[in-house]
């Protein structure tokens, strides 16, 4: 007998699930124009990234200052993309009523914007969007602060408190927050498809996920333009582009829901 395409069995399994959490990466949003930082002319070949540890970033103004030029470049960036096509599956699977939730290592708000709502997306490296004062957690938009950078402040400091401000993305040598990988942890004991979605899986916590989902005796599958170090674990991996291939699984798995 001739086995099933991919495409057609991760569908199948996407019609049996009834809770799938979808892992993204930077791979899921290369399609809509954010390069990997690390890939060539990507932002890591113009700033030392040893300028951006955390520890830096409270300790010295003159890496705050190369720290705020970095992220004025990116949210120049950040404003001007769109999601692309996998980006609008994840909200597909959560019009099928399928989707336990989106865990994403991104910081740039693509998931939310192609309709997802908030509560369904777990971002466990933070939101280049949203900016936090470390000393007292006020919250500010990063388009009230972008004015501020604009009008000449070099180092954003919190009007309420004076404290420093800092977009809530998780830098090296920061904790990661503690309350979303406990949440991103309880949610992955209750699913029963785990998807990743562009990730090289060696950065950690991504590292971990699919052995917490394969624990919990959910099916996994990667979508990944490479090879991960998981791949023989999978039960399918697709090599592919992210929006091509997730826009194909959609279209066969709206026929088979609907059906
Ligand atoms: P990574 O760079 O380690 O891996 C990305 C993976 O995506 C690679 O294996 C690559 O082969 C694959 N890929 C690239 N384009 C693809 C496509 N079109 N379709 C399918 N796969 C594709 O990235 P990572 O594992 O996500 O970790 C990098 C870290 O950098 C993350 O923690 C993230 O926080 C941060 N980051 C975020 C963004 C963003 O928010 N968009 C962008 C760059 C980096």
């Amino acid at each position: 007998m001739e086995k099933p395409a991919p495409i057609e069995t991760v569908s199948e399994w996407i019609a049996q699930a009834q809770r799938i959490i979808v892992f993204t990466g930077a791979g899921v949003s290369t399609e809509s124009g954010i390069p990997d930082f690390r890939s060539p002319g990507g932002l890591w070949d113009r700033y030392d990234p040893e300028e951006f540890y955390f520890q830096r970033f409270v300790s010295s103004e003159k890496s705050r200052k190369m720290y705020w030029k970095m992220h004025a470049e990116l949210y120049g960036l950040l404003t001007s993309v769109k999601p692309n096509p996998a980006h609008k599956a994840c909200v597909e699977l959560d019009r099928f009523d399928r989707l336990e939730c989106v865990i994403t290592q991104n910081v740039d708000n693509l998931h939310q914007e192609a309709g997802l709502p908030a509560e369904k997306v777990i971002e466990i490296h933070g939101n280049a969007l949203q900016v936090g004062c470390l000393e007292c957690d006020a919250r500010h938009t990063r388009a009230e602060i972008q004015g501020w950078l604009e009008a000449g402040e070099e180092v954003p400091l919190c009007r309420k408190c004076g404290g420093l401000l800092k977009p809530t993305t998780i830098s090296f040598g920061q904790a990661m927050p503690v309350d979303k990988m406990q949440e991103a942890e309880g949610r992955m004991k209750r699913c029963d498809l785990f998807i990743v979605i562009g990730s090289s899986l060696v950065v950690h916590p991504a590292a971990l996920m699919p052995a917490y989902a394969k624990a919990s005796g959910a099916r996994l599958v990667i979508v990944n333009l490479t090879e991960t170090p998981y791949d023989d674990k999978a039960d399918l991996v697709i090599y592919g582009k992210a929006g091509e291939v997730m826009a194909e699984v959609i279209q066969r798995a709206k026929q088979l829901i609907v059906t």
